[in-house]
């Protein structure tokens, strides 16, 4: 079936799984600790996570979803991505602007009325409670009747001491219905405006994080931009493979004396115009859970070695695949173990290897290779060529060293033909 392959990457074997490549004998062990494992063990079966890799493994958009980190787009559990690629900065400045005034006084007139509400009916109930259990006590031989007389008579006292309370402050409660009516507005709508302006505040003070998430999208599916509609559909797919759930969609009109604003829960159709004053210039606020599974494997690095390891499964060139082991070789003694995301044993004879990261900066990528080449060089584990597959935006891939084996790094703009990209390579390099 397409829309999930079960693929069993576990090596339940304590002492590991010897392969033989022509005169090269390895082992393969399961990492330490065996968390990692066990969240590796769900690709047997149908699952979110599952749907998930087997999506990303022929669908680029998917593939690009799944190598940005956890930490760029999701938070506890949840992910917030306002739907950007098309909206200015400005259009959004000019909205705040517009709708400040009423959010700040809301939020002024709502926090005075709440304290004054808290302090005052706060009061009125425990004074009515104290003299409750005072009078209660006293009454402690008397029969049920006259204990329901007592109770009865102090919800009389305490709704004339709320309505007291309420006529004392009349002024202000007054005074922010006054105002609610001078800009046409139901109480429900200021509400909802107030929590408009923040939701903008938030989105401008991360606005440059959240367009490198379009730009790496862009140039992963190979575009000069990706359109809302890519988008809606690729959150559509992570919907219905229960990646995703308990979705929210807030569309607000940006035109700045629009009021409109919608929400909705399931993604039909992501507004592009507006129904109240035709511009179209909606901005769409897009929140989800992730499914825990799926979570787990995101924020331990794992989602984008799955997606490789399932990319190259069932090439016919490849004899089998590793996904997140550990690498050791047999020499005359046991070489030390080398810990690797994804190992490929050609049919051919040669061992292939692909690390992957979502990281995009590039010092940090050359530290991390040269850490691994050097690892695997002490290791004296024996492989034929290395590729470093990562979330940079290089504009090429390159071959970083020849020897002691090939090492090549490729960038986000090389995923959507990451297979081929590889396949040439190592055509060219007579490793396959
Ligand atoms: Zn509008």
């Amino acid at each position: 079936m397409r829309n999930c392959r079960r693929i069993d990457f576990t090596i339940p074997e304590v002492q590991g799984r010897k392969v033989q490549i022509g005169s090269r004998t390895y082992i393969i062990v399961a990492h330490k600790p065996r968390e990692a494992e066990s969240i590796i063990l769900q690709l047997k079966y149908d699952t979110p996570l599952t749907r998930l890799i087997t999506m990303a493994s022929h669908d680029p958009l998917v593939r690009a979803w799944c190598f940005l980190s956890y930490e760029r787009l999701a938070e506890e559990s949840n992910i917030k991505l306002p739907v950007i690629p098309t909206i200015r900065k400005d259009s959004i400045e000019i909205k705040k602007e517009k709708i400040q005034h009423v959010a700040e006084r809301t939020l002024k007139e709502v926090e005075t009325i709440m304290n004054i509400a808290w302090s005052s009916f706060s009061k009125a109930i425990s004074d009515l409670v104290r003299e409750y259990m005072r009078k209660s006590e006293k009454l402690r031989h008397e029969r049920g009747k006259k204990k329901e007389w007592l109770f009865n008579r102090l919800m009389e006292r305490l709704e004339y001491r709320i309505s007291c309370e309420i006529a004392r402050h009349k002024d202000e409660i007054e005074r922010f219905y006054n105002f609610m009516e001078a800009w046409g507005l139901s109480f429900v709508e200021t509400i909802r405006i107030t929590e408009i302006h923040s939701v903008l505040s938030e989105l401008l003070e991360n606005f440059e994080k959240i367009k490198s998430i379009y730009e790496h999208m862009a140039d992963a599916i190979c575009a000069k931009q990706i359109t809302a509609l890519e988008i809606q559909e690729l959150l559509s797919k992570l919907e219905e493979s229960g990646v995703l759930y308990g979705i929210i969609i807030t569309s607000v009109c940006l035109m700045p004396s629009c009021r409109f604003n919608v929400t909705s829960y399931n993604i039909v159709e992501f507004p592009q115009k507006c129904p109240f004053c035709r511009g179209e210039n909606m901005l769409n606020l897009f929140y989800a859970w992730i499914q825990p599974d799926v979570k787990n494997a995101w924020e331990l690095g794992l989602i984008p070695e799955m997606v490789v390891a399932y990319m190259f499964y069932d090439k016919d060139w490849v004899k089998s695949v590793y996904l997140h082991k550990a690498l050791q070789q047999l020499i005359d003694s046991s070489t030390s173990s080398v810990k690797l995301d994804v190992i490929i044993f050609t049919k051919n004879g040669k061992v292939i290897v692909i690390e992957v990261t979502t990281h995009r900066d590039e010092s940090v990528i050359m530290r991390s290779i040269e850490r691994k080449v050097k690892t695997i060089q002490e290791s004296g584990v024996c492989i034929d060529a290395l590729f470093y597959v990562t979330s940079a935006p290089f504009q090429r891939y390159f071959q970083y060293i020849e020897e002691p084996f090939s090492v090549w790094i490729l960038g986000r703009r090389h995923l959507a033909k990451l297979d081929e990209h590889i396949e040439y390579i190592l055509k060219k390099q007579q490793l396959l």
